[in-house]
């Protein structure tokens, strides 16, 4: 075997000296774990052929040929041509059949395929090695010119497009070949492709030549090496290409993994009626049900059931159609289950009643189904509990806590006759929205701010943009594994399918329903059903989800809810596996109560100042701020003691014992006035006092960066009697509720210390007030005082402020803020494109907790705070705590708990479970 030589332009791997893996005809070097080098499409390929299935031989070009040809300026290591060679002549001889030869010629296809799935984002070429003399052969061994004649018109045309360049860049443009196409049915007089005879596909071979010599000034290659060189080039090169690019950044996939190319024999589902080809899933991909679920067409090729352009049969159907390939895909379907342990997703091709496999991967699902399939198969004995929880991502559990649409809601809106049609229930959950016909529009109106439905006559990997800026997609033709449900599923979208009722014209920007009269246009307002596949008009309320409904409305029986059981079922075992605790951000007892339901174990933050925007308690906190000595300053704070005495109590009731941290006062006191004349002076009127006086105090609390500036503990020092009104506040309240035999842990939390003095001063304050309520009110209760570790020098001296400190919560907002010098406010502008153009950062570190930076902060003073303090208790309660990544860093850090809010928690708690897995 031919090996490359030493002097390419940078050293490449040992183990890079092979680059092409065989599979199938007898030669088997792959397998499934070897994704990274061979991407999913060829491992499974190979892995499929260890288990004896019927895979038509092939081989994969590996994808550190991919990182080869971008690192050396688009350009093939040495040996791979030698390589390729050899390869090909392995399949020549597995089938008896050689390329290029006119009697028995090899056709391939050549197929991209990553290391993770990226449905249809690159390119694909079929019928590879047809020339003028090859395609007698295929006339002659078929029997069926107009077969062999429309394989070659198909394969010129892909070719044209995507090796030499001529597909049109935007919709918009004409695509040569379909207008070359439409002339050809119109001269016929016929409407259908397939109405074309051979004679009519010969000559549209010949035109569609004769465009790409015009336009490219090339001739057609007939050469099948020079063919199969240009379509490696093209897959290679459609790695870089926009829709790529935009899928990979949507999906955290990463540029340096390429893709592989995989050269494999063809085999024809479109020779026949005996012919046909499908793709499947081990189990329905929407629901999870165990059922053998998937769709086919007869004689057609494979692109067309994915593409969305005919709509497919379900495979029952098959059954009937070809008995003996069915039962021959029932028993793959479950040597591959058994085998890959998971619901499989599939692609196979029948050519004259003989099945073949083409590809097999792991089946993209529903969060319904995820939940489903896992539980399902720890009860089949397939997987273990702990396989279970790797199996369902943490944020998959938003799909079960999401809206639906009413039942009387729909039951009214269709006796108003407003369910206009039912297509293909793609992705569940209800959405509602704007009608938009295409990407651009979804975006430039979800930009604004306003809520679209993306509507489809078919969606193209082009859509995706839009589809992501939409509430949901619709579409009009196309079954559950085209590219709008495939991708919609995947995104979370709401998706409805193949809703053939549905008559688009886009230039009128307006569709028409079959049997209605009804005009939608653009901008109207559509709802839509992807559990059910309902299309309604107008807008429809939606509903909690049934979780929601058992647990935080307790409006439904469990027993009479089958999604919340398997839902309970997996968080069971989450909690068995979790290391971490998960409380809640919450500042109201009704949230409070909210997360209780979704499993919270505490509260994490409680922010007292959410509370004073709560009604009649505005007031007394602008007199607060308006006082103009002390002494009013404690007559206006005697005001608000019984209001958030009265909050707290409602808090501690509600978390009957469990710990709940207060913070005291955080935000700068501006954001508690107007700002504008008119507000200014309604203040100045409802509190008797000059409107100047209120201007005034405005613009003396001015600030040019407020979150760097008088907030925080800085607040509590300066006017130490707002920390002493709220640190009584909390204890006579705990004092109220322990009274009534409840228990209470209150840990009142001081925010933004970077100064161990700083904590001293507001942690005496604390203490005399709690030694104060308990003599005065003889009730005795636990209680903490502790710190947020937000800013950089509290990590740094972290073992200090642990001296005084009886816990640390992480907030990781302003500690974000403050490592990277970054404001939370108004970062959007550069943060968007420092993530997704430049790839500064990997996400958005608001978002997921910066691990080199913020995370190394936190590390410091989890140490130094444990130096001194060894069972100092350690929490988060950023916004980074309901994050999953963040998370599993928290579990790594040692952290006690994390805190976030009420909807994550079901999210926080898998998350944390993983997360101990993983460790
Ligand atoms: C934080 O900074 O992370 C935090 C929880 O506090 P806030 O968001 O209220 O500033
Ligand atoms: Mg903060």
């Amino acid at each position: 075997m031919a090996r490359p030589q030493a002097k390419a332009a940078r050293p490449v791997p040992r183990r890079a000296a092979r680059w092409i893996y065989a599979f199938g005809g007898g030669r088997t070097d792959g397998r499934a774990k070897m994704k990274d080098l061979l991407g999913g499409k060829g491992a499974n390929l190979a892995e499929m052929s260890r288990l004896g299935l019927p895979v038509p031989p092939g081989f994969t070009i590996s994808t550190d040929v991919c990182t080869h040809y971008y690192a050396h300026g688009r350009s093939y290591p040495q040996g791979l041509r030698a390589q390729v060679s050899e390869a090909l002549r392995r399949i020549e001889k597995a089938l008896g059949r050689r390329f290029g030869d006119p009697a028995r010629p090899l056709l391939v296809s050549v197929r991209s395929g990553a290391r993770a799935s990226m449905p249809g984002m690159m390119d694909t070429i079929l019928n590879l090695g047809l020339n003028d003399e090859t395609v007698q052969g295929l006339v002659r061994e078929s029997g069926n010119a107009r077969f062999a004649y429309d394989s070659y018109r198909r394969f010129v045309q892909m070719y044209g497009d995507v090796v030499l360049g001529l597909k049109p860049e935007t919709k918009d443009e004409e695509d040569p070949f379909e207008v070359a196409l439409q002339e050809k049915k119109r001269t016929r007089g016929v409407t259908l492709d397939t109405e074309l005879d051979a004679q009519a596909l010969h000559e549209l071979v010949e035109e569609f030549k004769a465009l790409i010599r015009m336009r490219r000034n090339v001739a057609f290659p007939e050469d099948p090496h020079e063919q199969l060189w240009g379509a490696i080039g093209a897959v290679f090169g459609s790695w870089m290409n926009p829709r790529a690019i935009t899928y990979r950044k949507l999906n955290g996939i990463p540029e340096t993994w390429g893709t592989a190319v995989n050269v494999q024999a063809m085999v024809f589902g479109n020779m026949g009626t005996d012919s046909g080809t499908g793709v499947a899933f081990t189990r329905d991909p929407a629901s999870g049900e165990n059922r053998f679920y998937g769709e086919f067409l007869m004689n057609a090729q494979g692109e067309d059931v994915v593409a969305g352009t005919r709509t497919p049969e379900p495979i029952a159907a098959l059954e009937e159609e070809n008995p003996s390939a069915y039962a021959e895909l029932v028993k793959i379907r479950r040597t591959l289950e058994q085998h890959y342990r998971d619901m499989m997703d599939i692609e196979f091709t029948i050519q004259q009643g003989a099945l073949y496999m083409l590809q097999c991967r792991v089946g993209k699902r529903t969060a319904f189904a995820a939940i489903r399939i896992a539980v399902d198969m720890v009860r089949e004995h397939v997987i273990g509990t702990d396989e279970a929880l790797r199996r369902v991502e943490p944020d998959q559990l938003n799909q079960l806590l999401r809206p639906i649409f009413d039942l009387g809601e729909t039951k009214k809106a269709f006796a108003e006759k407003r369910g206009v049609a039912r297509g293909l229930n793609a992705g569940p959950g209800a959405a509602t929205g704007r009608v938009v016909f295409n990407a651009e529009d979804a975006m430039a109106r979800a930009a604004a701010g306003d809520p679209v439905i993306l509507v489809r006559i078919e969606t193209s990997p082009e859509d995706i943009g839009g589809m992501n800026a939409a509430q949901g997609i619709l579409t009009a033709r196309g079954g559950m594994t085209s590219h709008a449900a495939l991708v919609a599923r995947q995104m979370g979208k709401v998706c409805v399918a193949g809703c053939e009722a549905l008559m688009i014209d886009y230039r009128a920007r307006e569709m028409r329903i079959r049997d209605r009269t009804e005009v939608v246009r653009e901008g109207d307002f559509i709802s839509i059903d992807g559990t059910t596949g309902d299309v309604y008009l107008g807008q429809i309320p939606t509903t909690p989800s049934e979780v929601v409904r058992v647990l935080v409305e307790r409006s439904l029986d469990p027993g009479k809810a089958p999604v919340y059981q398997l839902y309970a079922q997996l968080m069971k075992w989450a909690d068995k596996m979790r290391r971490l605790r998960v409380r809640a951000n919450a500042d109201q007892p009704d949230q409070c109560a909210n997360a209780v339901a979704f499993g919270a174990e505490g509260v994490g933050l409680c922010r007292t100042e959410h509370m004073f925007f709560g009604e009649g308690k505005i007031g007394p906190m602008r007199e607060t701020i308006l006082a103009a000595t002390v002494a009013e300053r404690r007559v206006a704070l005697a005001k608000l003691l019984p209001l958030q005495r009265a909050d707290f109590e409602g808090i501690f009731r509600v978390m009957g014992g469990r710990p709940v941290t207060i913070r005291t006062l955080d935000p700068p006191l501006h954001e508690f006035l107007p700002h504008d004349e008119a507000g200014q002076r309604e203040v100045a009127r409802e509190l008797g006092i000059p409107y100047e006086r209120v201007r005034e105090r405005v613009e003396s609390l001015h600030e040019f960066n407020p979150m760097l500036g008088f907030r925080g503990c800085r607040l509590g020092i300066v006017h130490p009697e707002i920390t002493e009104m709220q640190a009584r506040a909390v204890f006579e309240a705990a004092a109220n509720v322990r009274r009534d035999g409840i228990a209470v842990e209150p840990e009142v939390m001081i925010p933004l210390v970077g100064h161990v003095k700083e904590l001293v001063l507001q942690a005496d304050i604390v203490r005399r007030v709690a030694a104060e309520v308990m003599h005065e009110t003889g009730v005795r209760f636990r209680y903490l005082v502790g710190t947020m570790i937000e800013v950089p020098r509290g990590a740094l001296t972290a073992d200090q402020i642990a001296r005084v400190a009886e816990f640390f919560s992480f907030g990781t907002n302003d500690l974000t803020q403050t490592t990277l010098g970054v404001s939370r406010d108004d970062a959007g502008r550069f943060l968007v494109p420092y993530v997704t153009d430049f790839e500064i950062y990997d996400r958005d570190p608001f978002q997921t907790i910066d691990e080199p930076g913020v995370g190394a902060l936190m590390r410091i003073a989890c140490e130094k705070g444990r130096a001194t303090r060894p069972k100092m208790k350690l929490g988060i309660c950023g916004e980074h705590g309901g994050d999953p990544t963040s998370v599993e860093l928290c579990h790594q850090l040692g952290l006690d708990y994390v805190s976030c809010s009420p909807f994550r928690v079901p999210i926080a708690r898998l998350a944390a479970a993983r997360a101990a897995l993983r460790a």
